[in-house]
């Protein structure tokens, strides 16, 4: 069995963590909250001060942190994980961060003779809690292949997307089709209410035609056609109009840096941050249809 260092105890960690426990590891957890903290060590786990602490006794790390910054002085600064794990430790950061961060702690983690996988996830906190979160994982196969057992504790889909970076590439790119596929069946009913055609009549027609997608049928953004998604329960997320717009911010910022022309993602962009600024970030992301109703 495993020493894990846990990096980061919050919404999503702390579900994975007690996962990688109940899978017979000793799981070491980590994190600024002094609450999370308390709530780790309630749930069995043991604590360490800081990161650097935790890697040094390590056989793998796993992070679960908000954004590249966090994930690079993790990792990255002097005292860090990097610097003070064993050579041959196994680094799986699960956080969502921009593809450039990704691919320089990894090339930094690969220098220093460490196995490092990008490792962000689809699934939520009930997949998280569940164990049956998709992991979409960038590194070499070596550093997959040594990741995967701790990774098929916490999920069930485990899609290895090619080298690093890769796995945030997986995750920005299926979110900016999310995000700019639930804007397009949006207009679509906000359309069909100014033409006097019935929501229930448009789901029906589309759902089988070409304009069928995910957007529509799994989770459609008015409320009746199907009744588990967000629209039916006042728009409580489900995956939050903030967390979108964080991920078609770095679909953007990786189109810059990449030179890919990405227009209807920039335009899905600044409508989820228009929807955001009026005081909607906490609401789910298919509330963007009341903004395109007028409502
Ligand atoms: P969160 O804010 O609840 O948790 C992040 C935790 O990291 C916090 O507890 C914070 O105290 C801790 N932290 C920050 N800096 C730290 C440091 N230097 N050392 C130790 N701990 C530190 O966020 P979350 O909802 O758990 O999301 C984590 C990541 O997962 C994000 O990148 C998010 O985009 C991604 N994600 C979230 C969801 C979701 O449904 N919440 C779904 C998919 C992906």
């Amino acid at each position: 069995m495993a020493t894990i260092a846990f990096i980061g105890l919050g919404n999503m960690g702390l579900p994975m963590a007690k996962n990688l426990l109940k899978g017979g590891h000793t799981v070491l957890g980590v994190d600024l909250a002094p609450a999370n903290i308390a709530a780790a060590k309630e749930a069995g786990l043991d604590t360490s001060k800081s990161a650097g602490d935790a890697a040094v006794i390590a056989d793998v790390v796993v992070s679960m942190l908000p954004a590249g910054p966090h994930v690079r002085a993790v990792y990255g600064n002097a005292g860090g994980v990097i610097e003070r794990a064993r050579p041959g430790t196994i680094f799986i950061d699960s956080s969502t961060i921009d593809v450039d961060s990704a691919r320089a702690v990894i090339a930094q983690a690969e220098k220093a003779g460490h196995l490092m996988v990008d490792a962000p996830v689809s699934g939520g906190t009930g997949g998280a809690a569940a164990g049956t979160l998709t992991f979409m994982v960038g590194g070499t196969e070596a550093a997959f292949a040594a990741a995967q057992p701790f990774l098929a504790l916490m999920g069930k889909n485990i899609v290895h997307a090619g080298g690093p970076g890769t796995g945030q590439a997986a995750k920005i790119c299926n979110n900016m089709v999310l995000g700019i596929s639930m804007i397009a069946v949006s207009e679509a009913f906000a359309l069909a209410d100014k033409l006097g055609l019935e929501r229930q009549k448009l789901f029906d027609i589309s759902s089988t035609s070409s304009g069928q997608c995910w957007s529509l049928t799994s989770y459609c953004p008015v409320p009746g056609p199907v009744p588990t998604s967000p629209a039916n329960r006042d728009y409580a997320p489900g995956f939050a109009v903030d967390m979108m717009l964080k991920d078609l911010k770095l679909a953007q910022q990786a189109a810059a840096s990449s030179g890919a022309s990405t227009p209807l993602g920039a335009q899905a962009a600044s409508l989820y941050q228009l929807f955001s600024a009026a005081g909607n970030g906490g609401l789910d992301f298919s509330a963007i249809v009341k903004m395109l109703q007028g409502k």
